[in-house]
């Protein structure tokens, strides 16, 4: 089962019942808390066996289904608790401060059609959440493949989860090699008898980590005095730096989508998952994985949910192979690879050849060749440069730029 989690706004302001429930919400899943760390338990259910009389003797109105809801919301900030705990992270005990809800799909109701949630409070008391539905939301509002799962009510927003059987891949009809670089995916497309290079640029996610991590160091020598203000300020810093990023990671993997969607492209990655950042280097490289990593996961998330296939290959030097002739070259070279045996292409994407190489061996490309002789020289295709952020929708025609 797919699940995604699609946020929309209110239309008024929350009704005040709904604000006493939040409330009563929030003490529910810090007492259940509270009790599963005392009784070192973590399942919902044994939660549900030490808590729920209690609770329930004193707040006799809240709706039954409700309080299980906050029991599985503490399940959950309890079971991230012990993993946290476990690694040597934290010592506090957690506790939920925003108000919230969350409530199962039995639990809630909404009207697919007019957008409006059907919230029960208590026994002979409901609320109505009108939601503000847009184009993006209708289409998953009407799509009937769909259905609801939870519903998280914020004070100023909820979150329906949608959710659907994982669709099956198709059988692709090209494939797409991508190398994953710090500033851009770098690739090669290969469809019948044709190669090309492919780029999707992105120098502007390690520009904003690099100014977002100055700041941070910046903050921090200011406000040494003060460990709590200096905190609080760079989580401030962080979140902004995420929110910045996440919107170009997102932008980055709808072109890459696209594309494959559209030629029916499997997509091939590298398995990141081992790397990691030498640790004589600077702070400043181990900054510079997660945008990576971060982009294979929307990329594979957002696949999942269209059926598109995605393979994950072990990128094992793949940096220093040659295609051709299969020799690995002792030392890192420059923005070209070159080899004795005549061949010679940029660094990137004759990683990205390698990478569909291994793929092809393990026969995880759908019975797909690649012909390095095939190989269009003097083509690339850019399927987004920092540009096409300011317009809402990649094009595709003016995107393929011609290299001599
Ligand atoms: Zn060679």
């Amino acid at each position: 089962m797919l699940v995604r989690g699609v946020v929309f706004r209110l239309d008024s302001d929350l009704p005040t019942e709904a604000k006493f429930l939040f409330e009563d919400f929030r003490l529910a899943v810090n007492n259940a808390i509270r009790a599963g760390l005392q009784a070192r338990v973590t399942s919902r259910n044994a939660l549900v066996k030490i808590a729920y009389k209690d609770f329930r003797e004193q707040h006799p109105r809240m709706y039954a289904k409700h309080l299980v809801s906050a029991f599985e919301v503490a399940c959950g900030i309890l079971k991230n608790h012990r993993k946290r705990f476990r690694k040597g992270f934290t010592m506090r005990i957690p506790f939920v401060k925003r108000l919230m809800m969350k409530a199962d799909n039995q639990a809630y109701k909404l009207d697919r059609k007019s957008g409006v949630i059907d919230l029960p409070i208590r026994a002979g008391c409901h609320v109505e959440l009108r939601l503000i539905v847009s184009q993006y939301h209708r289409k998953y509002l009407d799509d009937t493949a769909l259905t609801l799962g939870s519903l998280t009510v914020l004070p100023d927003r909820v979150v329906v989860a949608f959710r659907k059987a994982a669709p099956g891949h198709y059988t692709p009809a090209s494939v797409l090699s991508l190398d994953t670089n710090e500033r851009s995916l770098d690739g090669v497309f290969v469809e019948g008898d044709v190669a090309k290079a492919i780029k999707a640029e992105f120098p502007d996610i390690a520009i904003i980590q690099q100014r977002h991590h100055d700041r941070r160091s910046k903050l921090q020598k200011k406000k040494t005095h003060d460990r709590r203000t200096s905190k609080n300020l760079c989580r401030k810093e962080g979140t902004r730096e995420h929110h910045r990023i996440d919107y170009r990671l997102h932008q980055v993997a709808n072109s890459v989508l696209k594309f494959a969607e559209e030629r029916r492209s499997a997509i091939v990655l590298e398995d990141l998952k081992g790397m990691r950042p030498k640790r004589s280097k600077e702070l400043n490289r181990r900054l510079s994985m997660w945008p990576r990593r971060k982009l294979h996961q929307i990329i594979e998330y957002k696949a999942q949910w269209k059926g598109i296939p995605v393979v994950k290959v072990d990128p094992r030097n793949s940096s220093r192979t040659c295609p051709i002739c299969g020799r690995i070259q002792d030392s890192r070279m420059g923005a070209e690879f070159e080899c004795e045996c005549g061949w010679h292409m940029d660094r990137h994407i004759n990683a990205s050849i390698n990478l569909l190489q291994t793929a092809i061996s393990k026969g995880m490309a759908g019975g797909l060749r690649f012909n390095p002789g095939a190989f269009q020289h003097d083509v690339m295709m850019i399927l987004y440069e920092p540009a096409m952020a300011a317009r809402s929708e990649p094009n595709g025609t003016s995107g393929i730029a011609v290299v001599t």
